[in-house]
């Protein structure tokens, strides 16, 4: 597995490319926006490390370049911290996922065999609605900047209600896809209110935009506004 990372401070890169070394992927640094733009057009990598902020040519602008040709390849952005706005940019311009500065190696690995592994089945690492962010390499909910303690239920109720965003959502399909019961005497109904109602004050109470809806008598959906 080939790695190209794009990082103009040499303590950084020379740390993660031993790092990734370690674990016997093959390196190859540029340092410069310039040299990574060129090592993509020429050379074939299966993830791309890359820097937003390099001098010259920036990580958007290479990242925007690069898309705009029609390059697959998945990069990984690493934006600096707090930079929230960057982190938008750079998903919106085609990254597949972001790590914030300073980050931990550990993470980085897991984030580039989750790119690797999802190079085959195309599936999505983080999913989002407004500013509720969800990722699902890490299980980290935040909403904003504030983190979401969520036990492992709320957390599948969630996750199903974001990959069905703006969709009506009935209590039998929560039965069915999260509860996992496709056959069931008792309906879970009050259950699955309990756990709506539980999930919906961590996501929902300390802020004005409320993003889980009741729609009576249907279920529920998850959208920004009333549904
Ligand atoms: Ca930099």
């Amino acid at each position: 597995m080939r790695i190209l990372v794009v990082e103009d401070e040499a303590k950084v890169a020379r740390a993660l490319k031993e790092g990734l070394e370690g674990e016997h992927y093959d390196v190859v640094v540029a340092q410069t926006g310039e040299e990574g733009f060129f090592r993509i057009n020429a050379e074939v990598f299966d993830v791309v490390v890359l820097d937003l902020m390099l001098p010259g040519r920036d990580g958007i602008e290479v990242l925007t370049t690069v898309r705009n040709r029609g390059l697959q390849t998945p990069v990984l952005i690493l934006t600096a911290k707090d930079a929230v706005e960057d982190r938008v940019l750079g998903l919106d311009t085609g990254a597949d996922d972001y790590l914030v500065k300073p980050f931990a190696f550990p993470e980085l690995l897991a984030r580039i065999r989750a790119l690797l592994r999802r190079g085959r089945t195309d599936q999505v690492l983080r999913l989002k609605a407004g500013d509720l962010e969800m990722d699902l390499v890490t299980r980290r909910v935040m909403r904003g900047n504030q983190p979401l303690d969520l036990t492992a239920r709320e957390f599948e109720l969630l996750e199903y209600l974001l990959r069905h965003q703006n969709q009506l959502v009935s209590r039998e399909m929560l039965t069915r896809e999260v509860w996992k019961e496709p056959s069931r005497a008792t309906p879970l109904d009050n259950v699955i209110d309990v756990h709506i109602t539980r999930l919906r004050k961590k996501v929902d109470q300390d802020f004005h935009i409320k993003l889980i809806h009741t729609v009576r008598g249907v279920g529920f959906i998850l959208r920004e506004g009333e549904p």
